[in-house]
This record gives structure tokens, sequence and C-alpha cells, in this order.
């Protein structure tokens, strides 16, 4: 007997599928625009034309200059050229940062004030400003990200730019990884220093993202790569014309108000059908409020981890996350829920039953219903008595 599996993606945080219109963009791309934009040539001088379009594009995205985009490989790279590229005394950021911004802070071997965060993943401008005037005339790095990849809080950039923006000494990033596309980002209006965005996580390909690097830090950044002196010598290596053409368009396409209405409607569909589930808990902040696309629900009533949900819903053939579920964690301590929802102080009743579901434009309602059907059977079948 065949059994037929359904393959419903609602993993999107992790990556996303490309979307097919820039599929045979990208084929085109690649046949039209291959020479090197550092080239003489006409052939050169046409990709670079592209590349200059595709940053002016996405510079006025955030209200940025031309001059402020610097294209990478992704948001691990931009968040670790951060840490590596500036000199600093002192790291200031929050516990529930993605390892991309975690490991190279810990690695930075510089002192560290973490930024605690409440049940909904928030920081405090209180704690924040308490901080900044601590260390006043110390040259702090803040890095606190947007949109938190699990539990989809969304930190208040605006706000944090009026407190890190009072003492010129300080260095305002933040990983904009999650938001991009999905949510305003203005560059000038949080008064921001740096921001890692990347392209897979809407719809673009795996490989190319960007890091902004505001005019008035420039000068203290130090190149990681060093090589031909692209992208304004602050990221040698031929540049991936493909990707940064894609990324733009992506950007659109994820930045469109229908799109972004879609995604909202399906989310509220999403929570609307799950609510009947008894002992379903929606951690985070309240759907209106949160990281487009992001639920992120546990499930107390089961005897089932986040792992097991996780395998018991990919033999349904449906693919969540865990969010990321500590594996060291797990063998030294015998703890198998996301730090993230630890830091944010949740029980572990609560955060060791947590799945995170992330939708995406290539989703619809009947795959909420299949998924609302398999959940309610496991519900059933893993009951915790
Ligand atoms: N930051 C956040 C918040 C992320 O969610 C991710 C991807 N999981 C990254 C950084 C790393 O991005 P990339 O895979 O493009 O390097």
């Amino acid at each position: 007997m065949v059994i037929l599996l359904l393959d419903i993606y609602f993993d999107n945080a992790a990556t996303t599928q490309v979307d097919p219109t820039l599929l045979q963009s990208w084929i085109e791309l690649e046949q039209t625009y291959y020479a090197n934009p550092s080239s003489l040539h006409q052939a050169g001088r046409k990709v670079a034309k592209q590349i200059k379009q595709a940053r002016q594009e996405l510079a006025s995205f955030i209200n940025a200059s031309s001059e402020e985009i610097i294209f990478t490989s992704g948001a691990t790279e931009s968040n670790n050229s951060i840490f590596a590229g500036f000199d600093y005394d002192l790291i200031i950021t929050t516990t529930i940062e993605h390892p991309s911004v975690l490991e190279p802070v810990k690695q930075a071997a510089k002192p560290i004030e973490w930024l605690e965060v409440n049940q909904q993943g928030y920081i405090s401008l209180e704690q924040l400003s308490q901080l900044l005037e601590k260390h006043k005339g110390k040259k702090i790095l803040v890095s606190i990200m947007h949109a938190n990849n699990e539990i989809g809080t969304i930190q208040d950039l605006i706000k944090i730019g009026e407190l890190t923006s009072q003492y010129p000494e300080v260095i305002f990033h933040s990983d904009c990884a999650q938001s991009w596309g999905k949510h305003d980002i203005d560059v000038r209006a949080a008064k921001l220093d740096a921001i890692s965005a990347s392209g897979h996580k809407l719809h673009a390909p795996k490989g190319i993202g960007l890091l902004y690097l505001s005019q008035r830090v420039q000068s203290q950044f130090q190149s990681v790569f060093k090589g031909g002196g692209q992208e304004f010598d602050f990221r040698s290596g031929t540049e991936n014309l493909s990707g940064i053409i894609l990324f733009n368009q992506a950007t659109k396409l994820m930045a469109d108000a229908a799109n972004k209405q879609y995604l909202k409607e399906l989310v509220q569909y999403f929570y609307d059908s799950m609510k009947s589930n008894s002992g379903l808990v929606l951690n985070g902040p309240d759907l209106s409020d949160r990281l487009l696309g992001n639920l992120n629900i546990s499930f107390v009533d089961s005897k089932l981890n986040s792992e097991e949900l996780v395998l018991q819903l990919d033999l349904a053939g449906i693919a969540v996350s865990s969010g990321s579920a500590c594996s060291s964690n797990k063998r030294e301590t015998g703890i198998i829920s996301s730090y993230v929802l630890r830091a944010c102080g949740l029980a572990e009743t609560i955060s060791s039953k947590a799945i995170r579901v992330s939708l995406s434009r290539f989703n619809n309602k009947t795959e909420i219903d299949y998924f609302i059907k398999i959940i309610g059977e496991l519900a059933r079948k893993f009951v915790l008595k």
C-alpha cells in the first residue's frame, strides 16, 4: 500500500522556498549578467549598474543611503562582522539573541552586560538606560535583535535608538534577519548604526544578505574580508549579482501590503482554529504585535515534549520547529527546552512543550485544517493523564 504524506512546510523562520517567480529571473540573470562587475568592459559595467540600482532600492527601503549597504552572504556573516570589525570596551546585548550573535559575543572576550527579557520577550528600556549611564564614556557595542526568531517578539528600535543616541560613543546594531521585509525598519528614525539581514528568510536564495553600516561609524569598522576591495572595501569578494537582485525583488514581494495582509489573516485563522484545543498556550506577544507569520505554541496537556511533537508532526508530513532546543544543554542537564523560552522565564512545563510554526504566503488554510486534524489526533493519543 502506498501511503501518501502531505508535504506541509510550516518552518519559514528557519528558511523559505525561493519564490517560483524569482526562479525564472534567477536563470535569466545568470545567463545575462555573469561578468565581473569590477571589470572595465561593457559586460562588467552592465553588472555593476544592476548592483548599483538594487543597492539604491534596498537602501531606500530602510531609509539609508547606498554607500551604507554592504552585501554579505547572510545574517550570520553580518552579525559576526560587527563583533569582529569594531573596537569596543563592552557589549550590551540580550539573552534571546540568535547564536550568530551569542557566539561571537562570547568569543569577543569583552565584558558583557546582559539585558533580561520579560515573559513576552521584551527588553526593559529602563535596564538599558541604567546600563548606558553606568558605563558612560566607554565604547559600547549595543546589539539588540529586532524580531526574535522563536517567540516572535518585536523590540521597539525607535525607543532603543532614542536612548543609545544620547551617548555618541555607543554603536547600536540590530539583527533584523527575521523582520526584514515584514516589519518597518527606518535606520534614521531608530538612529541605528548597523543592521544585519538575510535573503533566504523571505524567499530569495540562500547565500545573500546585507550589513547596513551608518556613515557615522564606517571609519571605525575594520573589514574581516581583505582582498579586491569590493563593497567600499568593507567586504572583499566578487559580488553575488543574482543574489543581490533577487534579494531586492524578494524584499518588494514580502513588503507588499497584500502579502502582509494575507499572512496576518493566515496566522489569525491558525490561531482561531487552534483555540478550541484545550491545554494550548500561545507563548510571546499577542498575535497583533508579533513577527509576521510566527506562532509559538505549547501543548501543556500532552505527554510529548517539543522534539517528540516535531517528530510526530513530521511523520504526518508537517515540518515545524522546536525552536533552538539546545542540544548541548540536553546532554549536560537533561533540559531540552529552548534557551529563548527559558530566558523569558517560562515554566519548564510550558517551554519544554513548545513548537514554533512559521507561515509563508505559500501556505494556505487547507494545510492549516490538516494540521489541526493531526494535532487533535496527537492530543488524544498522547494526553497527559
Ligand atoms: N539571526 C536570526 C534572528 C536568524 O533567525 C537567523 C537564521 N536562523 C540568523 C541570524 C542567521 O541567518 P543566516 O542563516 O542567513 O546566516
